[in-house]
């Protein structure tokens, strides 16, 4: 693949600005400068430098972050900053992938929850990671306003019924953690679910962090910072 096609599939810009950016010496490939727009490599793991940017090239977006408080998982938020404004230039940038406009959330957190959040380009992974059938498994840790009851836990296992949804939802595991702490896990995506069940069993959420997606945990990854996905992150999702 030409390196201007490259550039271009990794978000540095339209068609005309990646050539420009070859040609004005501002890319090096591999370790090497590269000033000719047509050069051809093999993409796949490829290393290159853009303006002083090192870069590896990745067909499709696969991202873990870990979402701060105060940012919305919207494009076009409301009141605090988008989740999108955390990742470089070029992760907001690439261009439509399929009917993909670009890195996506697989989901959303609240503006004040934190914890792990996944981003893809792939939008036959969104939909599958998404997908009510698919069950993947996410763990929450709460920080509740009232001691933790073991009649909480077992309401929490048992169903509890939302206000809008006559069907009960239940965890599909639920255990307190000490005082008023109570790790839930769901294999739902309902909106404001773990919010909701923890109101429906008489107590109230303060803080909330998605700790673990399937097998996927946030590692040593600190508020704000994001990671490329590798195919065995991804195999742990499955
Ligand atoms: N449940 C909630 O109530 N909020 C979240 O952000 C995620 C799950």
């Amino acid at each position: 693949m030409q390196i201007q096609q490259i550039l271009f599939t990794q978000g540095f810009g339209t068609r005309r600005v990646c050539a420009g950016l070859v040609e004005q010496g501002h890319v090096t490939v591999e370790g090497l400068p590269c000033d000719d727009p047509g050069a051809g490599f093999e993409p796949v793991g490829l290393h290159f430098t853009v303006q002083g940017r090192a870069w590896e090239y990745h067909e499709k977006a696969y991202l873990l972050l870990h979402k701060p408080a105060g940012y919305e998982c919207s494009a076009r938020p409301s009141t605090w900053p988008s989740v999108y404004t955390l990742l470089p230039a070029p992760l907001r940038q690439r261009p439509q992938r399929q009917a993909m406009d670009g890195v996506q959330a697989v989901g959303r957190l609240d503006q004040d929850t934190t914890g792990a959040l996944l981003l893809s380009d792939d939008g036959a992974f969104i939909h599958r990671m998404s997908s009510p059938r698919r069950h993947v498994p996410k763990v929450y840790e709460v920080e509740a306003r009232h001691d933790v009851t073991p009649a909480m836990v077992e309401r929490l296992l048992a169903g509890v019924v939302l206000e809008d949804d006559p069907v009960p939802v239940r965890a599909a595991a639920c255990e307190a953690t000490g005082g008023t702490g109570l790790r839930l896990t769901l294999t739902e995506g309902k909106y404001h679910q773990v919010k909701r069940m923890v109101a429906a069993v008489g107590n109230r959420v303060e803080r909330l962090h998605r700790s673990r997606i399937g097998g996927l945990d946030l590692g040593g990854l600190a508020p704000g910072q994001w990671r490329w996905l590798a195919p065995d992150d991804l195999a742990l999702l499955q």
